[in-house]
């Protein structure tokens, strides 16, 4: 089996595939200040299988569009979405962030959490500026230095695996220099990280090894995913997911 085709089996089950809780994103959806009776037109990207698409639904009088470029995971949105009964107001899109099939100032929020490091945060801000009007929201998740100094094992991690992890002041400039102006921001507790994403991934890793007849391919992402949740427990301090919401003023 492919890596991502393992990649897919090992998360498309879960509830969310990255850091983040509910609570958190009815915290980001207050920061931001959004009325919660106003119709609002709303695009969550890298959605995965609905964690903040599906709170978005049930707390917003809200249209969401909900892109995701793994149908497997929008699939998996979907029955989500008939379960709760909220087909009226999410639709799933199977799309490319990097290539999005929208009108200029479409939307009244962009919301993006756990997501937008797979183009890059400066990219992301720059290129989808555009679909939002003005007046629009930028909600976004961003993994953040906590600390302006950190441990050099954990610095050469993540400057090969993403090497545009940055202090929260240099996102804030990046939103500023934008054409964004900055709400707010407020980092993910621990909770979001262990109980939420890494707990219930370390809990499936022997169904996933057995799923897929322990090969090789599945032992080394079991091993990689255990050697990132190594990392976040032994420097949990230095690190964490930044949310940030800005506000686009003019077109
Ligand atoms: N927002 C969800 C998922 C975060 S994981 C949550 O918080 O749980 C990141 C998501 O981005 C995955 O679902 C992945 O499939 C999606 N993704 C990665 N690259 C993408 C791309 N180029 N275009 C669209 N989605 C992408």
């Amino acid at each position: 089996m492919e890596e991502l085709e393992l990649l897919i089996d090992l998360h498309k089950n879960a509830f969310r595939q990255g850091p983040g809780g509910d609570a958190e994103t009815e915290m980001a959806i207050d920061l931001a200040g959004l009325n919660r009776n106003v119709p609002l037109n709303i695009l969550d990207i890298g959605c995965g299988t609905g964690a903040s698409t599906l709170i978005l639904a049930r707390v917003l009088n809200a249209k969401i569009t909900a892109v995701d470029f793994l149908q497997d995971f929008l699939d998996v949105l979907e029955s989500r979405t008939r379960s709760l009964g909220l087909e009226e107001k999410i639709t799933p899109l199977c799309a490319s962030m990097e290539e999005l099939p929208f009108e200029d100032e479409q939307f009244d929020v962009i919301w993006s959490e756990g997501a937008i490091y797979n183009i890059g945060f400066n990219k992301g801000i720059s290129d989808w500026r555009r679909y939002l009007k003005p007046g629009g929201l930028l909600v976004v998740s961003e993994i953040t230095w906590t600390t302006s100094s950190r441990p050099s094992e954990l610095q050469s991690h993540w400057d090969s695996e993403y090497p545009e992890i940055g202090t929260a002041s240099s996102k804030i400039k990046a939103i500023e220099d934008n054409g964004y102006s900055p709400v707010g921001y407020f980092v993910l507790p621990e909770n979001c990280w262990l109980d939420n994403y890494y707990e219930p991934m370390r809990y499936n890793f022997q169904a996933f090894l057995n799923r897929n007849k322990n090969s090789e391919e599945a032992q080394a992402i079991v091993k990689a995913e255990c050697h990132e949740i190594e990392l976040y427990e032994k420097y949990k301090t230095y690190f964490s997911y930044g949310v940030y919401v800005a506000k686009k003023l003019f077109s």
